[in-house]
């Protein structure tokens, strides 16, 4: 079977969803993301073999923000392995992604690495397993994006520090749990840096093609994970990745996904590509709308999902 027409599929959705970028909300709660132009859309997919496809704004640098979460657990799990899961859970969490009355409920033992408060949780295993954590994240996302360049922009992480009141009570309320070792503060700056990170489209897709090969990127050939690992953290993003809407994405998108309220989402389809959407403005959920729908489209044109 020929592989899809992946270039003109990506041309048709830009056109297709230019109504949809004047609804929803870009996020607002971090003052700085709140300046991102609502028009903004881009698209890449990157296969397994090295071709790139893009279209839109699909190289300007946005901001990850939950889309870290995935490099912080690859770390973690890279660190200590299953040891992680007596600290967090692996179910999905049916609340708000900075939800305080669930870690009440499960006694300070957050739901899963990608709800707020299980991120906080990874952010101390690898703030103890590296000498340096935030120079071991930043080299390892330039390594599997090949992106030499990428940065923090402090910016971002001073602005959302500045107004990080529900961050501080999650991690303060989980250090109350005895679920966290370093001092809040030391955890809540990582984790804010982690967050301020800025990736392009094009970036997250070629970062993301180790979760399509196994856990190695294709290129380098560097192991970041077993294919044991690398399978399980699909599965968790299969069923936690997209905040509150896990199981809407796995019914309309049907392939496993990350997303951020920078507004940018990153699917993997293993073994064949990994693609990635970005358009600032989120739904009632917090996933970026244009590019929920984007990327309904993708895996309907193309016919590729996991189902
Ligand atoms: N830095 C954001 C926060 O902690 C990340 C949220 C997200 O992208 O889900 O609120």
């Amino acid at each position: 079977v020929s592989a899809p027409d992946y270039q003109a599929i990506l041309d048709e959705i830009l056109d297709e969803v230019q109504l949809l970028l004047q609804q929803g909300d870009v996020a607002n709660y971090i003052p700085r993301l709140a300046h991102v132009p609502r028009e903004k859309f881009g698209m890449a997919v990157v296969t397994l073999d090295g071709q790139v496809f893009q279209t839109g704004d699909a190289r300007e640098p946005f901001s990850m923000q939950s889309i870290s979460k995935v490099y912080t657990l690859t770390l973690a799990l890279d660190a200590i392995g299953d040891k992680l899961w007596q600290r967090v859970g692996r179910e999905p969490s049916g609340n708000s992604f900075n939800s305080l009355v669930q870690l009440e409920l499960e006694n300070g033992l957050p739901r899963n690495p990608f709800i707020n408060a299980g991120a906080l949780v990874v952010a101390d295993v690898v703030l103890a397993s590296c000498a340096d954590s935030r120079a071991q994240l930043l080299a390892t996302i330039r390594g599997c994006t090949g992106n030499a360049q990428l940065r923090d922009d402090a910016e971002v992480a001073l602005s959302e520090k500045a107004h990080g009141f529900r961050n501080a009570a999650l991690a303060n309320f989980i250090r109350s749990f005895d679920n966290l070792d370093h001092s809040i503060d030391d955890v809540l700056d990582f984790y804010f840096y982690q967050c301020s990170l800025a990736a392009s489209c094009v970036d997250l897709a070629r970062g993301f093609l180790f979760l399509a090969n196994q856990g190695r990127c294709p290129w380098t050939g560097n192991a970041l994970l077993s294919p044991d690992q690398a399978k399980r953290i699909n599965a968790l993003m299969l069923t936690c990745g997209t905040y509150d809407a896990a199981g809407d994405f796995a019914y309309d998108v049907g392939i496993p996904c990350k997303s951020g309220v920078g507004g940018g989402i990153v699917g993997v389809i293993p073994n064949v590509l990994a693609v990635s959407v970005w358009s600032p403005a989120l739904n009632a959920k917090g996933n970026s709308l244009a590019g929920s729908a984007a990327l309904e489209r993708f895996t309907s044109k193309t016919g590729l999902s996991i189902f």
